[in-house]
């Protein structure tokens, strides 16, 4: 990896120096070429004019205006002509499930790390639960090294840590509250005692090779409220042993209430819109701190779009999705409930929109997640939803671009390498028929992927629908 780095950035270096064509390099099936596209630089909000992208050992290598580039003997080439190159798109708020409602299962998360790829996301950042807890982080990501299946880059918290008794083992789970924590664990859970030896708990996270801490911040989301909270000492000791080990944390949180306490523990980012409208001071203690916001309007707008039929009827959402996860769904009372509480899920967008509105303009870091394998939030088709409902909210293209490319690889601590299409960087991109930058529905008019330097033959595109 380091080698191949190195290799990339001294063609680019060489590159740079030159005024005529004359890189070379030794033939090789690994080089890949994308041919007179046009990249996007979401930071800039602009299109390139046409440039030819060389990619070797999963690195972009190049990039300059079409033509100019000499092409080494052997490259494969892409035709980007009349074609936008947007980098790849991370979500940061990914569980790895299909989105019904089912037990994990290996197969399952196989299929769903795919299903990322397919719809261009890139790279995903698991914040815990469903077969991605520490016990199970080490052995995922080396089979995704060892090109066992396809996955995005991962990167991830490995168990979610909460109070005993609380979000989301007595809820979502319906576990006792005595329930021994091999039980958790294997859900991807880690519950907290008082007099836990926390410095030893966070420690033992990274040595499992997880890059961030997950925490919940939560008195009991409807129906289940009120349930037990991590009191701030707790939250207090875990930041600070994370922070000594360079790992960011990262809160669940539903309230305006909680991201108070998350700001006086000195959290790095928060997951999740609070249901109630954000005051202006905390809106402006969330800009001074440089706390990311990660909103996840997907998991409301899963249950809306499917209660309204919308999703059922649109093939791009469906495509790879298994029949017995969509029978799950069918067969799950409570979200029958919750579909049927309109009212309520639209309320709860409203108020999430004028946060987004608000942290937006306040100038607070944003990322993209979606919460995928909540129901009906879909692996990869979630992450378009995500913009769409960005924009909706108030962002424009640009911004809601920027957080699901630049941003979330900010988030990731990650963006010397991801985010950009630029030399150096990992050759994770999306050729879209259309430009994003003028409507964010065309982030779907997928032409192709490319992930690690390899181009996805099955990608989903709905360029025929717009
Ligand atoms: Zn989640």
């Amino acid at each position: 990896m380091q080698n191949s780095r190195r290799a990339a950035l001294t063609l680019a270096l060489f590159l740079s120096a030159c005024t005529t064509p004359r890189v070379s390099a030794p033939p090789s099936s690994d080089q890949l070429v994308i041919t007179s596209v046009r990249v996007i630089d979401t930071e800039a909000a602009n299109a390139s004019v046409p440039q030819d992208v060389l990619i070797a050992d999963g690195r972009i290598a190049a990039v300059a205006p079409a033509g100019q580039l000499k092409i080494p003997r052997g490259t494969r080439s892409l035709d980007g002509s009349g074609q936008f190159a947007l980098p790849g798109l991370i979500d940061v708020h990914a569980h790895i499930g299909e989105g019904g409602a089912m037990p994990n299962s290996e197969a399952g998360r196989e299929r769903a790390l795919r299903q990322f790829l397919r719809y261009g996301v890139t790279t995903v950042f698991v914040p815990g639960a469903t077969g991605a807890g520490d016990a199970d982080w080490l052995t995922l990501t080396e089979r995704c090294r060892a090109g066992r299946f396809a996955c995005p880059g991962l990167y991830g918290s490995g168990s979610l840590i909460t109070a005993r008794g609380s979000h989301p083992v007595s809820t979502i789970f319906n576990m006792p509250d005595d329930v021994p924590a091999a039980m958790t664990e294997a859900r991807g859970v880690t519950v907290l005692d008082p007099g836990t030896d926390v410095s030893a708990l966070i420690a033992a996270k990274k040595a499992a090779g997880v890059t961030a801490i997950k925490i919940v911040i939560e008195d009991g989301p409807p129906p289940w409220h009120p349930k037990p909270r991590m009191g701030d000492a707790q939250i207090r000791a875990i930041v600070t042993a994370a922070h000594a080990l360079s790992m960011p944390v990262f809160a669940h949180i539903s309230a305006s209430d909680h991201v108070r306490i998350a700001l006086d523990a000195d959290v790095d980012g928060i997951m999740h819109a609070p249901t109630d409208v954000l005051p202006a001071s905390l809106v402006r203690r969330m800009a001074d701190r440089g706390m990311w916001y990660v909103p996840t309007f997907s998991l409301y707008d899963g249950i809306l779009t499917w209660a309204r039929k919308q999703r059922e009827a649109d093939p791009d959402a469906l495509s790879g999705v298994n029949a017995e996860v969509i029978d799950s769904l069918a067969a799950a009372p409570f979200l029958a409930a919750a579909a049927e509480d309109e009212a309520g899920a639209l309320g709860y967008l409203a108020n999430a929109s004028e946060n987004l509105r608000r942290v937006a303009k306040a100038g607070v870091p944003l990322a993209l997640g979606s919460d995928v394998n909540n129901p009906f939030v879909y692996p990869g088709y979630s992450a378009h939803e995500e913009l769409s409902s960005m924009v909706r909210a108030g962002l424009t293209p640009a911004q809601a671009l920027r957080s699901a490319t630049i941003g979330s690889a900010k988030f990731l601590r990650a963006s010397d390498r991801l985010g950009r299409i630029a030399p150096g960087f990992e050759a994770d991109l999306l050729l879209l028929a259309r430009n994003p930058l003028e409507t964010i529905e065309n982030s779907r008019t997928l032409v192709s992927v490319v992930a690690d330097g390899e181009v996805i033959s099955d990608v989903v595109s709905s360029g025929r629908g717009l």
